[in-house]
């Protein structure tokens, strides 16, 4: 709220932090794909394995258990920066931003006058113009199916004329319809067509932060239009907090500027709310509500992961071998084991019964076998009892154990009595 006087030198700009922020954000995005932990991508979905590679762990889709927990976790922790920071995230590391930044910028290095999102200039610049934008899009794309196919493949298989045509088409329209929205739409996608600023206008909080011209400083306002004329989507800030504010700060700056001149603060700032309670405006209850339910969640997902057995162990009835009855008041059940190694090392396992009855064999390739990391393996094996009442099946533990006997993870069968009389 200071109008004092301010000393001769510049006033510190907002800009150039933006400018290194969303570079920052920008190489991240681009070099995740390359970086590597434990020989693999440190962000991939696999589609063939349906697995999601991200920072060292391995995230089957088909593993609900983990993986919508993780989608939640995700969701909420948007949720909770919306609700903290509104729409910063579209003026600062939205990638639709950048994109249209670097655009301007090398419209106006090549001479091209760039206001309110409208450019003009000779048809040669343009036409340079819509060459870079071709290229942005080309990498955007690429880096898109970076995602799912590592970059090194990537570019061996395209090399070779390889890459698979599913890869192909998704780069070709990515790179379309984002060649359309930095040839075409620009800040116009922000104003009227992104969803996530619709969205933002419901989350909107009094504590969220949003950049606001302070009505009890408008005497001060010498209604130069600097913030207006910076405003890349051409909007007004003195009138209100309105939709289309990406909060880029450009307006601030440009009021900073024009206030410096004059020995003054600029009327325009970043706040929490407009009460001047900086972010102790945060505390409120619906953000405490989603705090707590990330905490929740992400404590659940850390020890989920922490404590998942290395091998996961599903088990059916053989379909083509149903229970028999043998000599000496025998019976056998045969099973299917469904094995995964969760791992990243290859293990070696065997199945075992646990606290198992001398009337009780096993038999089947159930001793030591080697199964490679991430890899599925079938052991298809039986059990031998004594008959069993027909009308109460007999609980059997079955579990999968290391070399050494070391239980990873066990299954409770049942075994029947066979439909046969030859008991
Ligand atoms: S009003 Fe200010 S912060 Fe909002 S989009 Fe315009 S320049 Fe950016
Ligand atoms: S830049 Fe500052 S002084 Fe100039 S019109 Fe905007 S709010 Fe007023």
């Amino acid at each position: 709220m200071s109008s004092k006087p301010l000393g001769t030198g510049s006033p510190a700009l907002i800009g150039p932090k933006r400018t290194a922020f969303q570079w920052l954000t920008t190489l991240t995005v681009v070099s995740l794909p390359f970086l590597q932990i434990g020989g693999e991508s440190l962000l991939r979905l696999d589609l063939p394995s349906l697995t999601l590679f991200a920072f060292g762990q391995r995230f089957p889709v088909t593993d609900l258990s983990l993986f919508l927990p993780l989608v939640i976790a995700l969701t909420l922790l948007f949720l909770l920066v919306t609700l903290a920071f509104g729409r910063a995230w579209c003026g600062w590391s939205c990638p639709q931003t950048t994109l249209v930044d670097l655009v301007e910028w090398f419209a106006r290095k090549i001479g091209i006058r760039v206001k309110a999102g409208v450019m003009s200039g000779r048809i040669v610049r343009k036409l340079i113009l819509q060459l870079f934008c071709m290229g942005l899009s080309l990498l955007v794309g690429a880096n898109l199916v970076w995602y799912f196919i590592e970059p090194v493949r990537f570019f061996s298989e395209l090399a070779r004329g390889e890459l698979h045509w599913v890869a192909l088409l998704t780069l070709a329209i990515v790179a379309s319809v984002t060649y359309a929205d930095l040839a075409l739409l620009r800040r116009l996608l922000c104003k009227e067509f992104c969803p996530y600023g619709r969205f933002q206008t419901v989350l909107v909080d009094p504590g969220t932060l949003t950049l606001h011209y302070h009505p009890s400083e408008a005497d001060r306002c010498i209604r130069c239009g600097a913030c207006v004329r910076a405003c890349p989507t051409g909007i007004d800030i003195r009138d209100g907090y309105q939709i289309e504010c990406i909060n880029c700060g450009r307006c601030l700056d440009a009021c900073r500027e024009v206030m410096a001149r004059r020995q003054q603060t600029g009327i325009i700032r970043y706040s929490f709310g407009l009460d001047g309670h900086g972010p102790k405006a945060l505390l409120n209850l619906r953000m405490a509500l989603v705090g707590l339910a990330l905490i929740g969640i992400v404590t659940g997902l850390v020890v989920a992961v922490t404590q998942r057995e290395p091998v996961a162990l599903k088990v059916a009835r053989n379909s083509e071998l149903m229970p028999r009855s043998i000599a000496n008041q025998q019976i056998v059940n045969f099973f299917t084991a469904y094995l995964t190694n969760r791992s990243s090392v290859p293990l070696e396992i065997q199945l075992q019964l646990v606290n198992q009855n001398n009337d009780l064999s096993l038999s089947g390739p159930v001793k030591l076998q080697k199964i490679e990391a991430q890899k599925k393996m079938r052991l298809d094996f039986a059990i031998q009892s004594k008959a069993v009442n027909s009308s109460r099946p007999r609980p059997v533990e079955l579990q999968v154990s290391d070399a050494s006997g070391q239980s990873m993870t066990h299954v409770t069968l049942y075994l029947v009595q066979p439909m046969d009389k030859h008991d």
